[in-house]
């Protein structure tokens, strides 16, 4: 954490942040602008829109795989409050390759499944908010950190649980904090320390998701990676097997040799592996010998 930050620990999810960071950063009416790489922009900008004229700066044309949003020539609009960003799309298994310049705005990001996954560079944001329950603990948890310079921008209209400003003041107890939430996220931090840092979570990481791109890129198209090479999420593998129905029973089968939670987002179907800091190694090696035993039964 570079100086001139405060981190908040606030109760709730990553979508009470779609709502406060709107509230908090800009005034009613005001213009905000959004990247839409996918599902949870989308729902972040849908939030935001309630009460701000939001600007899409941003999105993946056209018909090649999956990709994140080109980082050159986003046009913020005059004025805009701040320009908001989802690193990692949790569903569609996106990432961003590198962060876009936008200028003077404050740049904020909903690293909500990718924070503490790898070092972030704080310094190149405004805000950056995450929900606790995929790499930080348990639901019920947000964190938010944020510029204090941003800090006066909360109005004095806003409800006092809602107000960063009046919760960096209050040390996040305005009202009483999510304890239990806390203090998993305490033990989890320590953990994190433990295992050498953030650096050591990357290099876990990468490790990981090397493996199972690797097993899918290696199947002969029998598993198809559907997003493009350098936008690959590290931790949310979105594959599919030839057609829909051996999705399925490749998820059913799965799950009886006891791994589970592999069906892609109702939204878009297909799977998805999530790979979050609490996975090690060895599920992923089980996935791998489990995909080339389904392959040699069905391919
Ligand atoms: N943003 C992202 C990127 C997410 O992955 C999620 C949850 N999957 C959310 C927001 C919503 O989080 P919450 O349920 O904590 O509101």
């Amino acid at each position: 954490m570079p100086d001139g930050y405060r981190i908040l620990f606030l109760a709730g999810g990553a979508m009470h942040q779609f709502a406060m960071v709107p509230a908090n950063l800009a005034t009613p009416g005001g213009t905000v602008a959004y990247a839409d790489s996918g599902y949870w922009a989308q729902r972040a900008m849908a939030e935001a829109a309630r009460q701000h004229q939001v600007c899409v700066v941003a999105r993946h044309e056209g018909t090649q795989a999956l990709a994140a949003p080109p980082l050159q020539g986003w046009q913020l609009p005059p004025g805009s409050a701040y320009c908001h960003i989802t690193p990692n799309e949790t569903v569609e298994g996106i990432a961003y390759p590198g962060l876009p310049d936008v200028g003077d705005v404050p740049l904020v990001a909903d690293c909500t499944s990718s924070c503490l996954t790898a070092p972030l560079p704080i310094a190149r944001f405004g805000l950056v908010y995450a929900g606790a329950q995929k790499n930080l603990g348990i639901a019920g948890l947000a964190v938010v950190v944020i510029q204090e310079a941003l800090l006066a921008r909360s109005s004095a209209s806003l409800a006092s649980v809602a107000s960063y400003r009046l919760q960096a003041q209050a040390a996040s107890c305005v009202n009483t904090p999510p304890v239990a939430a806390l203090l998993v996220t305490a033990m989890v931090l320590d953990w994190i320390d433990a295992q050498g840092g953030l650096p050591a979570m990357a290099e876990a990481n990468q490790r990981k998701a090397a493996t199972l791109y690797c097993a899918i890129d290696a199947s002969q198209g029998f598993f198809c990676a559907p997003v493009a090479l350098g936008h690959r999420s590290l931790v949310n593998v979105r594959f599919c097997c030839a057609n829909a129905a051996l999705d399925t029973v490749f998820a059913t089968e799965a799950e009886a040799a006891g791994l589970h939670h592999l069906r892609g987002h109702p939204r878009i179907g297909g799977l998805r592996a999530s790979l979050y800091n609490a996975m090690p190694q060895a599920g992923v090696d089980a996935l791998v010998d489990f995909m080339a035993h389904f392959q040699r039964r069905y391919g």
